[in-house]
């Protein structure tokens, strides 16, 4: 009767609020939002958070690449997705998991937000922590996110141009409006390490995002530099958060201040 159905949902709704969601967003694409997103969950997975990751990204699932999970099919149970469990430990889902690539750049809202919500409302059993991956700018995937999902804080990735901070600031209103808490500003790509010699040099200038967010009055996360063993790591499906290096400790020290 009644009562019983009742009973469901509150049950239901307990148990998301036990899931606590972090959005990895950004205004545009190609500053680093899927290389932050997996590298954060590691980090956060090596402090002890039970953490799994979600691609939400429809134009360009990268997590399967950068997780290593390529052509992997999640099972269904219950009408549930059953996440994929990554090699460094992490379970995942992701868009690309879904369907063939290439194919959901035609999706329309409608199907954006269901796949969202397949993604989100998984059988994510003993997880307090999901990282959400999701896709640049501000379309329909940000909006279900915000109204379906209600994140428990959004972390914005921004390289140091001022293009891309201006794009960030379109992204940060976003949330801020909805009242999704700024957990902070990630600058990426942020200065140039020298693989020869270490030595870091600024060719897009530096500082810029950090003013631009004690402007916004949002925390500031840390600086990740250009480095060319972020990117062979990442490609090889190796974040390099997953060991102690020159190139993981920026991701690692982003993490702690998540955590705390
Ligand atoms: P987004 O998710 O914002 O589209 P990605 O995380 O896919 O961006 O990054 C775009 C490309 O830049 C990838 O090839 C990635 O390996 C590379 N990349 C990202 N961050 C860095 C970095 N700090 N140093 C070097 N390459 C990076």
């Amino acid at each position: 009767g009644q009562p019983e159905i009742e009973d469901v949902r509150i049950a239901q709704t307990a148990e998301k609020r036990s899931l606590r969601i972090i959005a990895v967003a950004s205004g545009k694409g190609g500053v680093g939002k899927s290389t932050v997103s997996a590298n954060l969950a590691i980090a956060l997975h090596r402090r002890g958070v039970r953490v799994g990751l979600v691609d939400a990204d429809i134009y360009g699932p990268s997590q399967p690449r950068l997780m290593a999970t390529e052509g992997a099919k999640p099972q269904a149970e219950e009408k549930q997705l059953v996440p994929i469990l990554s090699g460094v430990g992490i379970p995942m889902l992701s868009m690309g998991h879904l369907v063939e690539p290439g194919q959901a750049i035609a999706w329309r809202g409608p199907m954006a937000a269901s796949a969202l919500g397949q993604l989100v409302d998984a059988k994510w059993g003993a997880v307090d922590v999901l990282v959400v991956d999701m896709p640049p700018g501000t379309g329909d995937v940000q909006l279900s996110m915000i109204q379906k999902h209600k994140p428990a804080g959004v972390i914005i990735v921004s390289t140091p141009q001022d293009l891309a901070l201006i794009d960030a600031t379109r992204a940060v209103n976003l949330f801020d409006q909805a009242h999704v808490p700024m957990i902070g500003l990630v600058e990426n790509m942020a200065g140039y390490i020298c693989p020869h010699c270490g030595e870091v040099s600024d060719p897009f200038g530096s500082g810029g995002a950090q003013a631009a967010a004690s402007q916004m009055e949002m925390p500031f996360l840390g600086r990740i530099p250009l480095s060319i063993g972020i990117r062979t790591a990442s490609d090889a499906g190796m974040p390099p958060a997953a060991e102690d290096g020159l190139d993981g400790a920026p991701f690692l020290a982003i993490a702690r201040k998540v955590a705390d």
